[in-house]
């Protein structure tokens, strides 16, 4: 048996991060068992429905790197083949029509709970039993699936175990509103069966669906996948997570600056568990995922781990996929890398002091564009008197420096002002920092000015040297 699992989101917003763990967890299966993931839109609710949140949940699967192999699938498109089916249960008395109408059973209810008895549909109330034979042909009328009435539902839910709920729970479900609509607990039956799923990955909001949609596929004849049921994500305060706690959208954590690769790591580890292992290629999460090692309980949100998590992907991925996913922020910010070193030889060197992608872009602008003004506290603190005739001797020595590489810099221009002067590191380097990038804070310097280029540390060298006089000249 080839095993195939799906993710069939409702486009009635964006790709939520609860629901891409879903997806993931779905993909992860299929990879680690060699099956096929299916990609399912759920679009029967017209009104709730919008192109805008299918395009979203596209993107966000696409950035996630969640490829499908069979899909997109659109409900939608499918209601031919639903009232076929919704037919062939009428024909063999597995569904009846109803119609009993809203005002009817609204009644019943009132009458249900005056009486202290649980409200619910039942078939053989006299009053619903008189409408249906009141009834004729072409009157409005919804079509009920005929659930058992003995018995009960078992199944081994993959994360919760053995789950049991006995059929006298279950009323008679509706199938196809008088609108002619079909209804989720139906189509989700139908669809899972035409489209060979083995499993099915999805959140506990739908484990008491399960068991009304087993009695379907019993009905239909059709075999009964197996089921896990995630739990829900919860904000770092136990709260269900929400706007409130900040980025919920997955195109949101891109917008914020996380790798995809992180951010799939941070999710992977949300609830499911391999040991006290933390961090995952791809490789690895998909030979060691299984369902069963996905916890039962509630996990919660912690954006700290995942600036942790985001920071190490910075720092160790291949620079070219870093560099594909900054692009993205680089054009946000405005900052035009074509006249500058190599943005691969700039990650390498910027990358391990940034959590995100935002913070990269934001640290990397004087590689690439010249500045006018030193940051005022930095150069109020560093570019005084004192480093003068320092900031003189390394621009010298920058001049006549012939090969220019961080190891040249370091040796022939920082270290020999150091011993040319009998000065301090400290004396130069800061100095030389806020010069070369116009403030206090950036990786080693001398690498730095590798990159910057040696035009642009001469031009940059002498404006602080003007900065310098200038306030010498007002003091
Ligand atoms: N369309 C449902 C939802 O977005 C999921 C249904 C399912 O996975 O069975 O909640």
């Amino acid at each position: 048996m080839t095993v195939k699992t799906r993710f069939a989101p409702s486009p009635t917003g964006y790709l939520h991060v609860g629901g891409a763990r879903t997806a993931l967890y779905s993909w992860l299966y299929a990879k680690n068992q060699g099956g096929e993931f299916v990609l399912r839109i759920e679009d029967t609710d017209l009104e709730r429905n919008s192109q805008q949140a299918v395009d979203a949940i596209l993107e966000g699967m696409q950035w996630m790197g969640l490829e499908w192999d069979e899909g997109p699938y659109f409900q939608s498109k499918r209601f031919d083949r639903y009232n076929e089916v919704v037919d062939q249960l009428l024909a063999e008395d597995k569904a009846y029509k109803c119609y009993a109408s809203k005002e009817l059973l609204e009644e019943i209810r009132a009458e249900q709970e005056a009486n202290k008895e649980i409200p619910r549909y039942d078939a053989n109330h006299p009053k619903i039993v008189a409408a249906n034979a009141a009834a004729k042909d072409g009157d409005p009328c919804v079509i009920r699936f005929r659930n058992p009435k003995e018995g009960s539902v078992v199944f081994d839910d993959q994360i919760r175990g053995r789950i049991e709920i006995s059929n006298s729970q279950m009323d008679d479900l509706i199938i196809r509103r008088t609108d002619g609509a079909p209804t989720y607990n139906f189509v989700v039956v139908v669809d899972d069966w035409d489209m060979g799923i083995t499993h099915v990955v999805r959140g506990e909001d739908h484990i008491n669906n399960t068991p009304r949609q087993i009695n379907i596929y019993e009905a239909l004849g059709a075999p009964v996948p197996t089921f896990a049921h995630c739990a829900m994500i919860l904000g770092d305060d136990g709260a269900k997570l929400s706007k409130r706690h900040g980025a919920v959208s997955v195109m949101q954590y891109r917008d914020e600056g996380y790798l995809p690769n992180a951010l799939n790591n941070y999710l992977v580890r949300l609830g499911w568990s391999h040991g006290d292992q933390e961090i995952f290629s791809q490789e690895e999460m998909i030979n060691f995922f299984s369902l069963n090692a996905i916890s039962k309980s509630a996990s919660a949100f912690n954006t700290d781990k995942l600036n942790w998590l985001n920071n190490h992907y910075i720092k160790t991925s291949e620079p070219e996929y870093v560099a594909k996913h900054l692009q993205w922020h680089l054009d946000e910010q405005e900052l035009n890398t074509e006249n500058g070193p190599a943005i691969t030889d700039v990650i390498k060197l910027v990358g391990e002091r940034c959590n995100t992608l935002v913070e990269l872009a934001q640290q990397i602008r004087y590689f690439y564009e010249d500045f006018s003004e030193f940051e005022a506290g930095a150069a109020k603190k560093h570019l005084r008197g004192v480093a003068k005739e320092p900031l003189e001797a390394a621009l010298a020595k920058v001049e006549a420096l012939e090969e220019w590489t961080t190891d040249n810099i370091k040796d022939q221009v920082i270290t020999a002002v150091c011993d040319e002067l009998e000065i301090g590191m400290g004396k130069i380097g800061m100095p030389l920092r806020v010069a070369v990038t116009g403030g206090g804070q950036s990786p080693s310097v001398d690498a730095v000015m590798e990159l910057v280029g040696k035009e642009r540390v001469i031009a940059r060298i002498k404006m602080a040297l003007a900065f310098i006089a200038e306030r010498e000249a007002n003091a």
